[in-house]
């Protein structure tokens, strides 16, 4: 298959001109040349097949000869809220939740969060989404939610009905299992965990506090497992349940 690129404006059969820092990146980062065959996405949902026709250092032109629309969403929605981890860990958490189909990711502030990330280190996280959709196939964009408190989060009006929280020593998972195959939100904490008073706060909006297990997970690795719970319907074809 021809290498993906993601280019931020809109595709469609014929000549396409790209141009701004994107055609920069494409020509002189990416290299490409007139007759390389490319696949382009812009995160609606499809993916375009093209032919670069003319590469100069401003623009860079490609016919694209055929559009396709594999399915490889979920078909339901899928939030996770967590505080960033540090450093390399909050573009591995970007990279996978964007691998598992997860359809949102909100950055949370809680109590004991450390990291509260700004406008160009949301950029980043985004770039991060943008490189594994490159390299999973996907063909929409995980979307990446400003950062939110958790008192916000929690009685944010547009939530889906299944609201789930990971904390140690909340219910267990295996009383309780997860439905998998529609919508839901995942809340994972910060390092050093939720406190009592944010999951006093929770549970009467309607979210159900759960137990990942005996050993305690990093934020990056419960919010992994919680999407692939989710993800699980289509994974097994058999459902959670
Ligand atoms: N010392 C903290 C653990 C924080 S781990 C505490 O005792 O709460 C970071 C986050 O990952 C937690 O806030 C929780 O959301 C999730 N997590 C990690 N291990 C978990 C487990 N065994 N059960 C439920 N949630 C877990």
């Amino acid at each position: 298959m021809a290498d993906r690129y993601y280019v931020d404006s809109p595709l469609a059969p014929g000549e396409v001109d790209l141009s701004g820092p994107e055609a920069h990146h494409l020509a002189a980062v990416c290299r490409l040349r007139p007759g390389d065959a490319v696949c382009l996405f812009n995160g609606d949902g499809r993916e375009y097949a093209a032919q670069v026709v003319a590469v100069s250092r401003r623009s860079v032109t490609v016919r694209v000869h055929s559009v396709a629309a594999p399915q490889r969403e979920h078909p339901f929605r899928i939030e996770v809220a967590a505080p960033l981890p540090k450093g390399d860990r909050a573009q591995f958490l970007l990279e996978k939740l964007t691998e598992l189909g997860v359809t949102s990711f909100v950055p949370l502030r809680t109590q004991r969060s450390v990291v509260h990330p700004r406008d160009a280190k949301l950029e980043k996280l985004h770039r991060y989404v943008i490189e594994a959709s490159k390299q999973c196939g996907r063909n929409v964009l995980l979307q990446v939610q400003p950062l939110t408190d958790w008192a916000d989060y929690v009685h944010r009006a547009d939530l889906p009905l299944t609201r789930v929280m990971a904390h140690p020593s909340g219910e267990a998972e295996s009383q309780h299992r997860i439905r998998g195959g529609v919508d839901v939100a995942f809340a994972v904490g910060p390092e050093g965990g939720f406190t009592d008073e944010e999951v006093s706060e929770a549970r009467p909006a309607g979210w159900q506090v759960r137990d990942l297990g005996p050993r305690i997970l990093r934020v990056e690795t419960a919010a992994i497992v919680l999407a692939v719970w989710a993800g699980g319907a289509e994974v097994s074809g058999a459902g959670v349940s």
